[in-house]
């Protein structure tokens, strides 16, 4: 498995959890691990908002947590730290939801004839939906003329094929 990089790890925190979850996990990244108030004082995030994005990472599994009890105060404190190994998972996963989408877009395009009236602002309508209107744009009126969607079709392929060799190299 190849390495994540830097860039890689911050857009998934960003994904996750916003600007805010970049800082946490570029500081969060250049140590072991970080206790909530060593995360606030190097970052400058207020608490609260700092645990939210914390929990949320956890959530993804992109942090993980570890927690020991303060033996002069009773309280429990957490020490976070990235899960490198997770975040490859992530990203993963996100290009897997990326590729179904755009195959199930792929499908719909080879699928389906479109109308268009070439109006900007209009929107291209199917075969069936051109049918009803007598082929005369539902918005515009203006007629409909066969929409050539071989352009798109071929630009999805494209994205398909490079998520799919991404995914190869995972
Ligand atoms: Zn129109």
């Amino acid at each position: 498995m190849p390495m994540v990089t830097r860039d890689a790890l911050s857009k998934v925190a960003k994904i996750i959890g916003g600007e805010n979850a970049v800082k946490i996990i570029e500081v969060l990244s250049q140590n072991d691990e970080m206790t909530e108030e060593e995360i606030v004082a190097k970052t400058g995030i207020k608490i609260n908002e700092a645990r939210k994005i914390l929990y949320k990472l956890y959530e993804h599994s992109i942090v993980g947590l570890r927690r020991t009890r303060d033996k002069d105060t009773g309280w429990f404190i957490f020490y976070w730290r990235v899960q490198m190994d997770q975040v490859e998972g992530f990203i993963i996963s996100q290009k897997k939801r990326v590729l179904e989408k755009l195959e199930n877009r792929l499908e719909y395009e080879k699928d389906h004839d479109f109308y268009y009236c070439h109006t900007p602002g209009c929107r291209r309508v199917t075969f069936e939906e051109a049918t009803e209107n007598l082929f005369r744009c539902p918005v515009c009126h203006k007629p409909l003329i066969h929409y050539d969607n071989s352009k798109i079709i071929a630009a999805l392929s494209k994205k398909i094929e490079r998520i799919k060799s991404e995914l190869k190299n995972e």
